[in-house]
């Protein structure tokens, strides 16, 4: 424990959960981001804090237009792993989902959000991994009504975790906070994802997965995978 920089008070900043996408020429790339905030009343402006390593960044980087997608509570965590736990250089995320191009030729994903905007990228702060964009708005609409989804809600109700390529990642997904034991009858193990850290309970099974209450991960068909990231049975190993 470091006394001057106790890391846990920096998790208690509470943020929203987002899709960020860009263009390169004729391609487009999104992901999930959680650091969005508006900087500015006049003209409108927005900054969002990327991963350098990330496609979005480098597209970004290129293009100078990016656009939010704010998510609402209801959005699945198929969504969540698609465009948080998985790479444009290895999926084309934006042709599977609906999108909306917006005042710069910007595309927005607008499958479970609420709202989206686009701007263009009118400054940049080197932050170390990561690179704060600060973006003038140049289109907003609201999409829909809804209750935007927070990133408490995200960990706390979804059990959804942080990317290792998010600002806000806490180290290996087995040390990041977990919820509390429930005491349970029997020995049906629990085991947890080595990509994203989710954690398959046997006791709560996957209600995206179709896979009932009680169902031993053993039982699970070599066709499951992971509702979060979508990695396979084979990168799970049993909780410790
Ligand atoms: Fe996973």
């Amino acid at each position: 424990m470091n006394d001057v920089l106790d890391r846990k008070a920096l998790w208690t900043i509470s943020y929203g959960l987002y899709i960020v996408s860009s263009v390169s020429g004729e391609k487009s790339n999104g992901q999930i981001v959680n650091s969005v905030i508006q900087v500015s009343a006049d003209p409108p402006s927005i900054a969002v804090s990327i991963n350098k390593n990330n496609l979005t960044h480098a597209y970004i980087e290129e293009s100078k237009v990016l656009a939010v997608s704010v998510l609402e509570e209801e959005t699945p965590m198929s969504l969540i792993g698609l465009f948080g736990f998985k790479s444009g250089r290895d999926v084309d995320k934006m042709s599977k989902v609906t999108c909306r191009n917006g005042e710069t030729g910007c595309p927005a994903v607008i499958d479970n959000a609420i709202s989206s905007f686009d701007g263009k990228v009118v400054g940049a702060v080197d932050c170390g991994t990561h690179t704060i964009f600060v973006a003038e708005v140049m289109g907003a609409q609201v999409l829909k009504d809804g209750t935007p989804l927070t990133y408490a809600y995200y960990q706390n109700v979804m059990k959804g975790k942080a990317s290792k390529n998010a600002p806000t990642y806490k180290g290996d997904p087995g040390s990041q906070d977990k919820p509390e034991e429930k005491k349970v009858e029997g020995v049906m193990k629990k085991y947890v994802c080595g990509v994203c850290g989710y954690i398959y309970d046997p006791q709560e099974g996957d209600s995206e997965g179709n896979i009932p209450a009680g169902t031993p991960f053993e039982d699970l068909p070599d066709s499951w995978t992971c509702p979060v990231c979508g990695a396979s049975k084979d990168e799970f190993s049993p909780e410790e």
